[in-house]
């Protein structure tokens, strides 16, 4: 089985009167994150990660910043290019860990909720998504968010294609056996 990994980096800055979106849901803030789409810097650095992982390019080349189509775009959709990229290249996501860094809101009592969100997105276990955050301690980037994440991927191995498939010969052949074994031919 063959592994691959990738890291994703995004930042956005903080701006009056838009929603706070993050990891894909929408928190309580005065404040959200300034970008062309819904500003999610969470689900973008995800999004590099993954597309970075198979060697796919980054975000900017499958979803260009100027082009209007992306304006105000649920980043929910980026996040589904990039693991179809995955998919396509024979990969499958075992798990994701990302580190946000911004000054407020607090993101532990929101964390559970983003981790639910990440983990639909991405059609994996809550237990394989890891969701962090820190403060912006001496960085001077308190106006910012930024979002840090990794992810590991396997192959869709051969042997388990073929193991799922010969799998599938023995069931049916079991069924035909016992079908015949029952005798009445009625099934
Ligand atoms: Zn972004």
């Amino acid at each position: 089985m063959s592994m691959r990994i990738g890291y994703g980096y995004d930042s956005h800055a903080f701006r009056d009167g838009v929603p706070l979106v993050l990891g894909g849901v929408t928190l309580e803030h005065p404040r959200g994150l300034a970008g062309h789409s819904d500003g999610d810097v969470l689900l973008h650095a995800i999004t590099d990660a993954l597309l970075g992982s198979v060697a796919a390019g980054d975000i900017g080349s499958f979803f260009p910043p100027d082009d209007p189509r992306w304006k105000g775009a649920d980043s929910a959709i980026f996040l589904s290019e990039a693991l179809q990229q995955v998919e396509l290249a024979g990969f499958r996501v075992v798990n994701v860990d990302t580190t946000l860094i911004l000054a407020e809101p607090k993101i532990g009592p929101h964390a559970a909720k983003l981790r639910a969100r990440v983990a639909e997105l991405l059609n994996i276990d809550r237990s394989r998504v890891g969701i962090k955050a820190k403060t912006p301690e001496g960085t001077g980037t308190e106006q910012a968010a930024i979002a840090h994440a990794v992810v590991l991927l396997e192959s869709f191995s051969l042997d388990i294609l073929l193991e799922e498939e010969s799998s599938v010969e023995v069931s049916l052949e079991d069924e035909q056996i016992s079908g015949f074994m029952g005798g009445d031919g009625q099934q």
